[in-house]
């Protein structure tokens, strides 16, 4: 007879138990999850065998899982769970634990784990962009907070674009991008294959997957229908897709934003017919984009926090990774507007002050997106490419 061999991994149950999974001895493997989940297969239900891998510590078998992916987190199985083993908490720490784990280099994996490593993951930022003042600050005669002869206050007279601000930002976005991108491929190469499993999809090119998985999941975040909305909150609460929705197409509107200055911006240098001069006036077209993007994500950030703090806490709770994520985008939109009135209000302290700020956040969410709640959306999609090219409809 053949014989296998389970590795356990007491660590990652331990990880897993940090990371928002410190329910999963509870469970008795009743089932009761796998037939509540309306995501799941009826030829590959979950999350109950992850449950049990979980509490055995089998790391490898949650590694090359593709279904702890195809989870959206909707609490249905929590709900119903009679032992209160919370799968819906369990899946989304394996999640967590494995995108960290994954993604090298693992030291800031660790940090970006719970509030103790914040204090060095933003002062690794903010003494980079202090430098950067206070070496600028020399070119303007000792001047921390210089204004223009008419009073008026131009950031880049500090945090000048040409020389800090594009450079260090290219830099910075190029690294997360090609840290992911190992991190994605590593993940692909751990999902078995599912060569017994029917294929029930549509056939096609990579690409058509692709492009079916971004508009789905990303564009119109449709999975949350079939999730009923969920988790169920028992009080009147904002709609978790259309919150998820309107963040996201912020968030498109301005990198679009941000694409065109920059493209008019060094463009501009070559062919001056397509220059853009910043700071852009209140009335300029691409100023009123970028404002009505920035009130898109407001809009969104209140919609998700009051699902967040209106989430029964009995059967769902909200991990560090969900509060982090949150945290640093209200960071960015906050910084971002008032350093704006700051200065039309020609505060010229306050105004380089938060200003500093916006791009420390700013540099954070970029810097350590691999680790947080955005790279798990990328992870997320892999997943889900995966599934549709062995032909599930997930
Ligand atoms: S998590 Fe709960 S519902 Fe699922 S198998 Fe375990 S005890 Fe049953
Ligand atoms: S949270 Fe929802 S989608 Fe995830 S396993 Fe539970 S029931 Fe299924």
């Amino acid at each position: 007879m053949a014989q296998c061999t389970l590795k356990p991994d007491i660590d990652f149950t331990r990880t897993l138990a940090e990371a928002g999974g410190d329910s999963l001895k509870k469970c008795y493997q009743c089932a009761t999850c796998a037939v509540a989940c309306p995501m799941s297969p009826a030829n590959a239900p979950y999350p109950r065998k992850e449950m049990v891998w979980a509490s055995w510590g089998l790391k490898d078998k949650l590694t090359s899982d593709v279904d702890i992916w195809l989870c959206h987190n909707c609490g249905n199985c929590s709900d119903l769970c009679p032992r209160g083993a919370n799968p819906a908490d369990v899946m989304s720490a394996a999640r967590n634990a494995v995108y960290q784990d994954l993604t090298e280099p693992k030291c800031v994996g660790k940090l970006m784990r719970n509030i103790s490593g914040l204090p060095i993951l933003f002062a690794i930022p903010a003494i980079l962009w202090f430098v950067v003042w206070w070496i600028r600050s020399a070119y303007n005669d000792g001047n921390w907070f210089p204004t223009r002869a008419d009073g008026s206050i131009v950031f880049g007279d500090i945090f000048y674009g040409d020389y800090t601000i594009d450079p260090i930002f290219i830099i910075t976005f190029f690294g997360a991008l090609l840290i992911i991108c190992r991190g994605a491929y590593k993940l692909w190469q751990s999902f078995k294959p599912e060569g017994s499993i029917a294929f029930v999809g549509e056939k096609g090119c990579w690409l058509c997957h692709l492009w079916n998985v971004l508009v789905d999941e990303v564009i119109f975040a449709t999975h949350f229908d079939d999730c009923h909305d969920g988790p169920k909150t028992g009080k009147a609460a904002p709609s978790r897709r259309v919150g998820h929705t309107v963040l996201v197409w912020a968030f498109c509107i301005l990198a679009f934003v941000t694409a065109v200055v920059a493209l008019g911006h060094w463009g501009g240098k070559i062919f001056p017919a397509i220059e853009v001069v910043t700071p852009l006036k209140p009335l300029n077209l691409i100023k009123i984009i970028a404002n009505v993007g920035a009130l898109m994500l407001v809009v969104g950030l209140i919609m998700l926090t009051i699902r967040r703090f209106t989430e029964n806490s009995e059967t769902h709770k909200s991990n560090y990774y969900d509060w982090y994520l949150l945290g640093i985008i209200w960071a960015i939109a906050l910084t971002g507007i008032f350093s704006q009135v700051f200065r039309l209000a020609e505060a010229a302290g306050p105004a380089f002050l938060v200003y500093y700020l916006h791009l420390v956040f700013v540099w954070m969410l970029f810097a350590y997106l691999p680790w947080s709640k955005l790279g798990h959306f990328v992870y997320r999609t892999v997943a889900l490419l995966y599934v549709r090219m062995y032909g599930r409809k997930a």
